[in-house]
């Protein structure tokens, strides 16, 4: 193990952290220091966000405690058997560089995960003395995301909600074939057992602060999980429904896709390509339909082809609209919103402001060029005051009309 300085250190355990996609810190509770007490706040801006080469978001201060780890999970750079430089901070070494990052305004908060050393629950220990020590030895009210161990002791996994705005714990793959195979230390049963925990003790915390004011809170910005698309041959399908058990089932604030890169020394059971990233933004335009524009899992799944996956040059909503066509067009002077948000092209934004405009008058095409830039592409699907599609809707080359050229990846 590396026993460089700080800087050596933080090298290897920001790097090894980049692979993990759960990076936003939106739906806590607003917390700052301006009165004097304390230091950071869940509001303020400064965080300093880096892109890996592959287009994530990676926080300054994304960090694992440890890359060393006892298990030997396939997909990971970090697993036992892996060939990399390993290293390791000291809770309070964490404590010290979010303080001093902190303070020099390169970041909002801390993110922290970290390989398994000795046991899931020691790790886990270790992972809550850092939040513990932040908010009661400073103060700090800045964002915390403690990513839970896997196997942890649950009454140390209802200890860390008590410290972090967020808890998580990744499922890793969409099936549990895929865990099985690819992550042989891990027990899915376990890991949803951890996950159906943590969102109980976020709902009595809830309760209990709606009858007691000082109550503590429980993880208030709620749990998130991860999966791993394109290690194994889960379509988008299964992973589209898998994504919304979780989300019904453990009433989730997120589920983060992350396109499997290759690593390192690789083990021959993975695929040798990683998936196109496109793909990673499919599902995340997939989840949005079901949370945001009132589909169903069913419908977002049907605009999957038949091997199961979205298409990569359109966006599912079109996917879907160009798929059931009998639904179109829609009026946009009279259908309501849950209509409106079908139309492809047409987001949450411009649906309310279709719906206070037309209070005024009809609206025309022209008006809806001012609202959104897709024009082009909603005509065959919208009846305005002065346009109706007629034959457009039913034709059979209409998905080559509107969907843009084809590109090469540029990092395929
Ligand atoms: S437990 Fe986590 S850190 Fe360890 S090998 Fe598996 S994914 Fe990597």
């Amino acid at each position: 193990m590396t026993q460089g300085t700080i800087s050596d250190r933080l090298a290897i355990l920001a790097d090894a952290a980049k692979y993990d996609a759960s990076c936003a810190s939106s739906g806590t509770t607003k917390r700052h220091s301006r009165d004097g007490k304390g230091i950071g706040s869940t509001q303020g801006m400064g965080i300093c966000h880096a892109y890996a080469p592959d287009g994530r978001c990676i926080s300054l201060l994304k960090i694992l405690l440890t890359n060393h780890c006892i298990f030997d999970c396939h997909y990971c750079v970090n697993r036992k058997s892996s060939n990399v430089r390993r290293a390791r901070f000291t809770p309070q070494e964490v404590v010290a560089l979010t303080l001093s990052f902190y303070r020099r305004n390169y970041i909002e908060g801390l993110f922290l995960s970290s390989g398994i050393v000795k046991s899931s629950s020691h790790t886990m220990e270790q992972l809550i003395e850092v939040a513990r020590t932040l908010r009661e030895a400073h103060g700090f009210r800045g964002y915390i995301h403690l990513k839970t161990i896997p196997e942890a002791d649950p009454a140390l996994v209802r200890q860390a909600g008590l410290w972090a705005d967020r808890v998580s714990i990744n499922v890793e793959l969409p099936t549990a074939a895929g865990l099985a195979r690819l992550a042989p230390d891990k027990n899915g049963q376990r890991i949803e057992g951890a996950i159906a925990d943590i969102g109980d003790a976020i709902t009595e915390a809830k309760d209990a602060r709606k009858r007691f004011r000082h109550a503590p809170r429980f993880a208030p910005a709620g749990q998130s999980t991860q999966m791993i698309v394109g290690a194994d041959s889960a379509n988008d399908r299964e992973i589209i429904g898998r994504a919304n058990a979780l989300y019904d089932r453990f009433r989730l604030r997120r589920v983060y896709y992350s396109a499997f890169s290759p690593i390192p020394d690789a083990s021959a059971v993975l695929p040798l390509r990683r998936p196109p990233l496109m793909r990673e933004h499919r599902l995340y335009q997939s989840d949005w339909l079901v949370r945001f524009y009132g589909f169903s899992t069913g419908e977002v799944q049907q605009a999957a082809d038949e091997q199961g996956m979205l298409p990569l040059d359109i966006d599912p909503k079109l996917a879907w609209a160009l798929k059931y066509r009998d639904g179109f067009p829609v009026d946009i002077n009279r259908a309501p919103r849950e209509l409106l948000l079908r139309v492809p092209g047409l987001g949450t934004r411009a649906v309310t402001a279709i719906l206070h405009a037309r209070r005024h008058h009809r609206l025309r095409l022209d008006d809806l060029a001012r609202l959104t830039r897709a024009v082009a592409r909603l005509r065959p699907f919208i009846i305005a005051a002065d346009w109706r599609p007629t034959a457009l809707t039913d034709r059979i080359d209409l998905r080559a009309r509107i969907a843009p050229p084809r590109q090469m990846e540029l990092f395929g």
